[in-house]
């Protein structure tokens, strides 16, 4: 057992305790109780933790980023070996546990490491959080697919599409990935383009379902979303280009697909950050998407479920603790709004809302303790956390 003393909590994370400040009891993998400061009463051998007034948060989720993207150098990083991306698989999934996301999503991958790490953090032969893969991104033959070696696999009919959803579910996958418009990192990707066809999308949905599994599908463009609120698509990854249709739709098709933005690299690259070797072309589709990020706030404020994403390299996701905080707050969302996507409602968008998102009694106790008051000043969530649980396991 252990006791976490003086603990703040946020009240809109927090369930079935009113009050700023608690006592929070863990017992083996679970939160056992939530209590007034002082009122905890536990066995003599409960491992005791004064938090002097740190805040606690549950653990963090991260819906869109790639386990192999360890660098924005596209040349280096098409030229590794699997060796090299399985090793800096390993290191990125470290990393975000150590910044407090105790539950990540890999969209898509080389090799299937992602499957292989997953299941080597179950078996517990390496450390790192909780990981839900798809495997490869199916995607239609597009412009600078080639960027990306080993990454995608093209499929041109929802014949083919039935098949490779097939092929990926017997490898273990979690979610298929699924491109429908062009890509602002693809070499000569056009963003707002569509790339598939409807009656491709629809294919999609039907095959994900038919092997129990879902879609998240890369959107950028209009078009895209549109498609995919219609066919049922449970999450649009970037899902840029938003406007009054697609929030209209997606509402009006009862919420069964929601939005997870990846504003980091956006907003990196429009501060100019981190150029490198990345080519002039891409800092204008970069332009286009971020000029749509009032959008964004505009749709989740209508009523579509918000997740959490980056989509950011590990080497620069590590050398800037916490950048999707601040890029949130950048382009107009408030502290509550931010700290629930990063939480609960991305708990919400993977089914797993009863277990994790949240603080409370019975669910698992995924726990990421920062010193600051981040309700207040979500700048708090830019450095490395003071601690870090998972499943009641300190990591960090
Ligand atoms: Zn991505």
């Amino acid at each position: 057992m252990k006791l976490f003393r003086n603990a703040r909590v946020i009240p809109y994370l927090t369930e079935g305790f009113s009050g700023s400040l608690a006592d929070l009891l863990v017992e083996g993998r679970f939160v056992k109780a939530i209590l007034p400061v002082g009122t905890a009463d536990c066995p003599e051998e409960t491992e005791i933790l004064d938090l002097h007034g740190k805040t606690v948060l549950p653990g963090l989720f991260d819906l869109h980023m790639h386990l192999y993207f360890s660098t924005e150098d596209f040349h280096v990083l098409g030229a590794k070996s699997q060796n090299e991306y399985v090793f800096d698989a390993i290191r990125y999934a470290g990393e975000f546990l150590r910044q407090g996301f105790t539950t990540i999503r890999d969209c898509g991958n080389v090799f299937d490491i992602g499957i292989a790490l997953r299941d080597a953090v179950v078996a517990g032969t390496v450390p790192g959080p909780r990981i839900f893969t798809a495997g490869k991104c199916l995607t239609p033959t597009a412009k600078g697919n080639s960027t990306f070696p080993n990454l995608y696999d093209e499929v041109n009919t929802p014949e083919e599409i039935l098949k490779a959803v097939r092929k990926e579910h017997a490898k273990g996958v979690d979610f298929i990935k699924y491109m429908a418009t062009g890509s602002v990192a693809n070499l000569n990707g056009e963003p707002g383009e569509l790339i598939t066809t409807r009656a491709e999308v629809f294919a999609l949905q039907a095959a994900a379902e038919s092997v129990g599994k879902y879609a998240g599908v890369h959107c950028h463009g209009k078009e895209g979303i549109l498609l995919c609120a219609e066919a049922g698509i449970r999450t649009v990854e970037h899902a840029s280009m938003m406007d009054d249709e697609c929030i209209e739709l997606i509402l009006r098709k009862g919420g069964k697909t929601s939005i997870v933005p990846t504003l980091d690299p956006v907003v990196q690259l429009h501060r100019g950050h981190e150029c490198g070797a990345l080519p002039p072309a891409l800092f204008r589709k970069i332009d286009q998407v971020y000029a749509h990020a009032a959008d964004l706030v505009r749709a989740t404020r209508a009523g579509v479920l918000t997740g959490w994403g980056t989509d950011s390299s590990c080497s620069f996701y590590a050398r800037n603790v916490g950048y999707e905080f601040d890029v949130r707050r950048e382009v107009g969302y408030t502290n509550e709004e931010i700290l629930k996507q990063a939480t609960i409602n991305s708990a919400r968008i993977l089914g797993l809302e009863d277990c994790l998102g949240t603080l409370r009694a019975g669910k698992l106790a995924d726990l990421v303790i920062v010193e600051g008051n981040p309700d207040e000043d979500i700048l708090a969530m830019c450095r490395y956390p003071w601690a870090v649980y998972l499943e009641g396991r300190r990591c960090y």
